[in-house]
């Protein structure tokens, strides 16, 4: 299989915003992860320019980061009608809306706002596009994430699981909680899967499933055996994240950002104690400057994408 089945429409966004996955049969339209909210105008647009005069009915969240739930708010003010799923173990974050269990502050990221149906059940199944698909629990980069499943086409949507060239930055792991375990159960599920396809949380779907895996794999034992190696990751993607988001910044606004940003700060404390913050930064900047990420002129850091 190297074509998606008819129903399936893959927004393919960039790094600032995940992939938006719209399931449509004559039942029902549902969409997989909204992304960032400075894209959500372009997130509703996409929708509509394929639903056209028709509503969007459900909305899954995969995990509630920022780059995945960011769109909810906005699509619910163009859907009043739309029910908003949520991974399990996130409902009362979002009921009282606990900016820092949902992490947007220890990210130093944004998302507005968004009121939700109910959570998913692990196990559970949907239909959609005329097609039966699973909710399976992928820990490792969000404690709560989940990845959806069809078993008939081999179809795995799988959110920042499991991406062509890696994952997700293991989140818990900057918390001090070990969860290089966890994404290793998550591979090895994966692997168990058997999936023709992937539909990432970003990049474009791949079919080359098995050595997807196995890239993912010696990444994670590169990472286990380098835990600064994977800080060092880490420290970029929430910097390179934020540059997105901005387009262009300074040192000092940069500098403002990371006091805020707890998992910044914790990154700092723990691996890079004997720089000071705005050497620390300056450094990583360099480091994206050399992988052709951004640019530096005098105080003006500008993104490169
Ligand atoms: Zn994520």
């Amino acid at each position: 299989m190297k074509v998606l089945p008819p129903g399936i429409t893959v927004f393919e966004r960039g790094w600032l915003s995940s992939n938006n996955i719209l399931l449509e049969d004559k039942h029902q339209t549902l969409l997989i992860d909204s992304g960032y909210c400075t894209h959500s105008a372009q997130t509703v647009a996409l929708v509509q320019s394929k639903l056209g005069a028709r509503s969007l009915d459900v909305l899954v969240n995969t995990h509630l980061h920022s780059d995945h739930c960011g769109g909810n708010a906005a699509l619910q003010a163009s859907y009043p009608w739309l029910k908003i799923y949520i991974p399990p173990g996130n409902a009362s974050s979002v009921q009282a809306w606990d900016k820092q269990s949902l992490t947007y502050e220890a990210t130093g990221q944004s998302c507005p706002p968004f009121s939700f149906s109910k959570s998913l059940e692990i196990g559970s199944q949907f239909e959609a596009a005329k097609l039966r698909w699973e909710i399976l629990a992928a820990p490792g980069h969000d404690p709560d994430s989940v990845i959806v499943f069809n078993t008939q086409q081999g179809i795995l949507i799988s959110a920042d699981a499991l991406w062509e060239n890696g994952f997700g930055v293991v989140f818990p792991e900057i918390e001090g909680d070990s969860a290089f375990d966890e994404v290793q159960h998550t591979l090895d599920l994966i692997k168990s899967l058997d999936a023709n396809c992937v539909i990432p949380g970003h990049g474009q779907p791949f079919y080359d499933v098995t050595t997807a895996v196995a890239r993912a794999q010696s990444r994670l034992n590169f990472f286990r055996e380098n835990p600064i190696k994977h800080a060092l990751y880490a420290a970029k993607v929430l910097l390179k994240f934020k540059l997105l988001e901005l387009h262009q910044t300074s040192f000092q606004q940069l500098h403002e950002w990371s006091q805020q940003t707890r998992y910044f700060q914790m990154l700092h404390a723990k691996y890079w104690a004997s720089l000071t913050t705005d050497a620390w930064v300056r450094m990583l900047i360099t480091e994206l400057e050399k992988a052709g990420a951004a640019t530096v002129q005098q105080d003006l850091i500008s993104d490169l994408t």
